[in-house]
C-alpha cells in the first residue's frame, strides 16, 4: 500500500512539470528512464519540460505504460531512447501513438558489448560507464540543439559543465577501484549490467540474471557462479535498486558473502537516498563497492530507519489522542453523573 502510494507521488512528481506547463510553448521531451532524464534535464535547465515514462525504482526493461505515457508520448516534442534492446515496450508505444516526436538514440557511437549468451545479446547499460556518459551527453546537447536552436549557447555551455564532472567521477572511480586488490576483483549483480564499468576499470563482473532482469535463472548458470566464488577470494554481492534481492541473499548465505549496499543500475533514487541525479549515481555506486569488498557491512538506510520510526511514532500519536479523547468523555460522564 505504501509503495503504491508512493509510486503514485513519484508519478505525480515526475508528470508534475508537464501538467503545469500544459499549453505553454516550452517544448515537450520524453525520455525512457529516469537516467537519460536526468542527463537532458542538466543539459537544457528550463528551455524543455523533461519527463521520464519510467519512474524512480522501475525496470525499464519491461515497462507497461499507462494511458498518462501514452498521451505524454503522442505529445512529445523530442523522444530520448537509449536503444540497444533496452527498450522494446517504446517502440510499441510510439508506433501505437503515431508520435510525430523526432526520436534519438542516445548510445549513437557507443561500440555494443554483447553479452555473449546469445550473440544478438547486446548489455545496454553503457551509462554506467562514465567515460561513454560523456558520449550520452553529448548526443542528447545535439537533440536538444536541434529542438531548442535559440538556446544552443546555453546547452553547450551546460555539457562543458557537465562533461567537466563526468571527467572527475571517472578519475575518482579509477583512484578507488584500484585500491581492490586483484583477487578479490569480482563483482557480482543481480542483473548483467556492469559490464561497460568492469571493461572501463579492469574488473571482472559476473551476475546473478542475465542483461533483463526477467530473465530465467538456469542450473548452468547456478553452477558456474558458484565455482567463480570459490576460485576467487570475492567477498560481497550487490543487490540493485530496480530487482528483488531474495536471490542475492540466498547466494551469499549459501556461500557466506557479504550483501554489499544497493546499488542504482536502472534507476536513479529518491532524492535523499544518495543517488537523486546521475553524477550521484556513479559516485554513490563506486563507494559501495568499494566499501565491500574493504570487508565492509553496508549501513542501514536512513530512510528505512525513518519511514519505520515515523510510522511507529504516527501510531503511538493516534493512541495517545484516542486515551486522552477516552479520558475526556469519561471524565465528563462522571462529572455530570456527579452533579
Ligand atoms: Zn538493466
Amino acid at each position: 500500500m505504501r509503495s503504491a502510494l508512493k509510486i503514485f507521488l513519484i508519478s505525480t512528481f515526475f508528470f508534475l512539470p508537464s501538467m503545469l506547463f500544459a499549453g505553454d510553448d516550452t517544448p515537450l521531451v520524453v525520455a525512457g528512464n529516469t537516467i537519460i532524464a536526468d542527463i537532458a534535464k542538466q543539459l537544457a535547465g528550463d528551455k524543455a519540460n523533461i519527463v521520464s515514462l519510467v519512474p524512480i525504482g522501475m525496470d525499464p526493461h519491461n515497462f507497461d505504460p499507462s494511458p498518462a505515457d501514452i498521451r505524454l508520448t503522442s505529445e512529445a516534442d523530442l523522444i530520448l531512447v537509449n536503444g540497444m534492446n533496452l527498450e522494446n515496450w517504446m517502440v510499441n508505444l510510439i508506433r501505437k501513438t503515431g508520435s510525430p516526436a523526432k526520436i534519438d538514440t542516445v548510445t549513437k557511437g557507443i561500440q555494443p558489448i554483447f553479452t555473449g549468451r546469445f550473440s544478438v545479446q547486446v548489455d545496454p547499460h553503457a551509462w554506467l560507464d562514465p567515460v561513454l556518459g560523456k558520449t550520452y551527453a553529448r548526443n542528447i546537447a545535439n537533440s536538444l540543439s536541434d529542438l531548442l536552436p535559440n538556446h544552443e549557447e546555453t546547452i553547450q555551455f551546460n555539457l562543458m559543465v557537465f562533461l567537466d564532472l563526468l571527467e572527475e567521477v571517472h578519475q575518482y572511480s579509477e583512484e578507488k577501484l584500484q585500491e581492490i586488490p586483484e583477487n578479490r576483483r569480482l563483482l557480482i549483480t543481480s542483473h548483467d549490467a556492469f559490464r561497460y564499468f568492469g571493461e572501463r576499470y579492469d574488473i571482472p563482473v559476473k551476475s546473478v540474471l542475465a542483461s533483463s532482469p526477467d530473465a530465467e535463472l538456469t542450473v548452468k548458470d547456478m553452477i558456474e557462479l558458484t565455482e567463480m566464488i570459490k576460485t576467487s577470494d570475492v567477498r560481497a554481492i550487490f543487490p540493485e535498486s530496480t530487482i528483488n534481492p531474495k536471490l542475492v541473499n540466498q547466494i551469499a548465505r549459501d556461500n557466506k558473502l557479504i550483501v554489499g549496499g544497493k546499488l542504482y543500475t536502472d534507476s536513479l533514487s529518491d532524492p535523499e537516498k544518495g543517488a537523486g541525479n546521475y553524477i550521484q549515481m556513479l559516485y554513490h555506486n563506486v563507494n559501495t563497492i568499494v566499501a565491500a569488498f574493504s570487508g565492509e557491512k553496508p549501513k542501514a538506510e536512513y530512510s528505512i530507519w525513518k519511514s519505520d520510526f515515523g510510522d511507529t511514532l504516527m501510531s503511538l500519536g493516534i493512541l495517545v489522542f484516542l486515551a486522552a479523547c477516552f479520558l475526556w468523555m469519561w471524565f465528563n460522564v462522571k462529572t455530570q453523573h456527579g452533579g
